[in-house]
Parts: C-alpha cells; structure tokens; sequence
C-alpha cells in the first residue's frame, strides 16, 4: 500500500540536475529515510515534495490527491507537513504562544469550528496537547529561544505536527544534537509513526538504521539504492559511494 508517492521529479538548476527522475514511496506508518552525501539533492527534494520550489517534471501524490503544481499551503492542507529547523519558531515567544498560533494557523482546515465564543479554551487544549505529545508539556510558559537545541527542535516538530499530517517531513531532524538529546528525537519519531508516515532526511546513520523501515540513497540526484537497513549495509556501491567502506 501506498500512501505517498513521487514520479520522476526533476529539478534543474542552469546546467545541473539537482533531483533527476527520483522516484520515492511511503508507506501509511512507514518511515522511510532519505540519505545521500552533501549536495545529492536531499534539501531540493524536499522543498519539491512541500512545494517551496516548482518542479521541472515529475508528479506528486498524497493520499490519492495530486500535489503537483499545488502551492504549499495547500499541501499543508493536504495533509502534507515539514519542520523547519527551528527557523520557523517565534524566538521570543512563550512554546505555548508558538503552538496556539500554529494551531490557529492550521484552524480552517481541522476541527475547531470558527466562531465558537470557547474556541480559545479549545485552542489552548490543543496547544497544550501537542507540547505534552512532544514531551515539552512542563515548558510551557518557557520562552522558546531559551530553550535548549533539542527542545527547539522537539517544538518544531510540534508546530508541524499542528496541522495534523499524513506524511510528515523531517530534514535532518538531529542536525547539531548530542547523543541525549538525539535520543530524544528518535524516541520521538517512534511515537509519531504509529500516526503518519514519516520522510525522514538525515546524516546520523545509527538513528536512520535504528528508525527506518526503508532506506533509499540519493546520489548526483538520482536514487542510487533502496533497501531495508540490511540491503542498503550491504549494497556494494553504496559502500563505496557513501559509507565509504
Ligand atoms: P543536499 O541537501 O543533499 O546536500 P541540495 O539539495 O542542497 O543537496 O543541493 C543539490 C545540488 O543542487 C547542489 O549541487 C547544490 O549546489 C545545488 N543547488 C541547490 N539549491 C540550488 C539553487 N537554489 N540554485 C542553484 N543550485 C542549487
Ligand atoms: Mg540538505
């Protein structure tokens, strides 16, 4: 089954072929990470997949509905939502004020009805809710750039786990984390995935063999392998490309 799935995107910059006719599954509660040296076009593939960047070819499918072409508002809508990396944190603000507002944001599309006089008591339960699903439920009224790095990181995925996704897109989730704090995050993702996919970018090998299901490598912007951990170790050219062993 499949809930997720890009056709031969391409993405051309001037003369170089970022993403050349890539070609990615996900399954419902799959996660399926994405790796690839530095410039393989991961963050490009990205920002097609959420549409930041238009593709040049290729089509995309969420769920039956065809994202190609969509603006990405209209994919968050879709049930397609990607972090961050912190930049989207309201640095001054409390974690509480940052996930009503991304709550508020996401209200049209979900289940709050508009106009409802205890909409904000609704709100706040939300809010509430998804720090406490993020483990941040005891830092609420923390200001959120005087929280640690992986708490930052753990807050950023709550905002966009606010416009509840089916497919959720984590570009290099433990980027800058210590081993507790990465963990963290791993333990994390384990409980996200028991209610959406998870597309999963990310340079820390021993996080993407621990949580993936599926691994596929992403070399001069085409798919090189992908395999279950066991294949991917194993893979003779993945070796020698990426693992370099
Ligand atoms: P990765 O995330 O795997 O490190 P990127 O997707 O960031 O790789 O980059 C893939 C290739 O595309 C690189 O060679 C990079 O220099 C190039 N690239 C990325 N974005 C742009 C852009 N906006 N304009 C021109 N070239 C770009
Ligand atoms: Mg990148």
């Amino acid at each position: 089954m499949t809930l997720f799935s890009t056709r031969g995107l391409v993405k051309q910059f001037g003369s170089l072929r970022a993403t050349d006719d890539v070609s990615i599954e996900v399954a419902p509660n799959e996660v399926h990470a994405l790796i690839g040296p530095n410039g393989a076009g991961k963050s490009t593939l990205v920002n097609l997949i959420s549409g930041m960047l238009p593709a040049d070819g290729g089509s995309i499918v969420l769920d039956g509905v065809d994202l190609t072409g969509m603006p990405p508002h209209k994919r968050v809508r879709a049930g397609l939502s990607r972090c961050f990396q912190v930049t989207n944190l309201f640095k001054k603000a409390t974690v509480l004020s940052n996930l009503m507002l991304a709550v508020q944001s996401h209200r049209g599309s979900s289940f709050l009805p508009l106009g409802r006089r205890d909409g904000e008591a609704e709100l706040i339960e939300r809010a509430v809710a998804l720090a406490g699903r993020v483990g941040l439920g005891s830092e609420l009224d923390r200001i959120a750039g005087s929280l640690p790095h992986g708490a930052q990181r753990q807050l950023d995925v709550a905002l966009a786990l606010a416009a509840n996704p089916k497919l959720l897109l984590l570009d290099e989730p433990m980027a800058g984390m210590g081993p507790d704090e990465s963990a963290r995050m791993v333990e994390l993702i384990q409980l996200l995935r028991r209610d959406m996919a998870i597309l999963l970018i990310e340079h820390d090998m021993d996080a993407v063999f621990r949580l993936a299901d599926r691994i596929s490598v992403l070399v001069y912007g085409k798919v090189l392998a992908s395999g279950n951990a066991e294949q991917i170790k194993s893979h003779p050219e993945v070796q020698a490309v990426y693992l370099g062993s």
